[in-house]
């Protein structure tokens, strides 16, 4: 099965999209990971895309679209994967399904996560990522056992350095201009599911097993 997970920053992409690969066995392939581990090697990749992501701008198409086109190819991607943040724009879009079309294959569904954007800052703003791991905390709504500790490897707690409440606006505006219009594309394929995004974790994940069945 090929899923996208469209929805705005803060939506819990990141955090389904974990689920549904567990019980699927499918990788994720998440754009914001790759270009944030890249950044993080200081790879040519890494500092072309870090004035991007810390000013909350999308990385240049071409960009993107060539690191999937290449994690599409390994191997582990052949029963299927969840994309988690792409596409994000239009041209992201029609190039994703020109390359599946090319190998006769293409998504089987878009699960679109509605959230609304008082409450994405809110997420936002008290999210706190495990800088070893990767693991989602938030200060208030799921806070871990040990301030600034990750439960599950006791790494270091950090704030994404685009998580700020300025950058956070800017990320909302470029979702509502270029990414948003990207429901209307995927309901016009036949293969959009809406949910709502909001409650607890584990609310959403039931509207998303629901559509994924048992
Ligand atoms: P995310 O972790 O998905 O919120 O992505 C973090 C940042 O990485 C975004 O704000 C963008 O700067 C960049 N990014 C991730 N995915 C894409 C994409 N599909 N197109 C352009 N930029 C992206």
């Amino acid at each position: 099965m090929n899923l996208i997970l469209l929805g705005p920053p803060g939506a819990g992409k990141g955090t389904q999209a974990h689920w549904i690969c567990e019980k699927l066995g499918i990788p994720q392939v998440s754009t914001g990971d790759i270009l944030r581990a890249a950044r993080k090697d200081q790879t040519e990749l890494g500092k072309q895309a870090e004035t991007y992501m810390v000013a909350g701008k999308l990385v240049p198409d071409e960009v993107v679209i060539g690191i999937v086109q290449e994690r599409l190819k390994e191997t582990d991607c052949l029963e299927g994967y969840v994309l988690d943040g792409f596409p994000r724009t239009a041209n992201q879009a029609l190039a994703l399904k020109e390359t599946l079309a090319a190998n006769n294959t293409q998504i089987n569904a878009v699960i679109s996560i509605n959230v609304p954007d008082d409450l994405l800052v809110t997420r936002l703003c008290g999210r706190r990522v495990c800088s070893q791991c990767g693991a989602s905390f938030h200060i208030s709504f799921s806070p871990s056992k040990t301030e600034g500790v990750c439960d599950q490897c006791s790494g270091s707690l950090m704030q994404r350095k685009d998580d700020t409440e300025e950058t956070i606006r800017e990320r909302l505006n470029v979702y509502h201009e270029q990414t948003k219009p990207l429901i209307n594309f995927y309901k016009g394929e036949n293969v959009l599911q809406s949910i709502d995004g909001t409650g607890e974790i584990s609310d959403v994940w039931s509207r998303i097993n629901n559509i994924l069945g048992k």
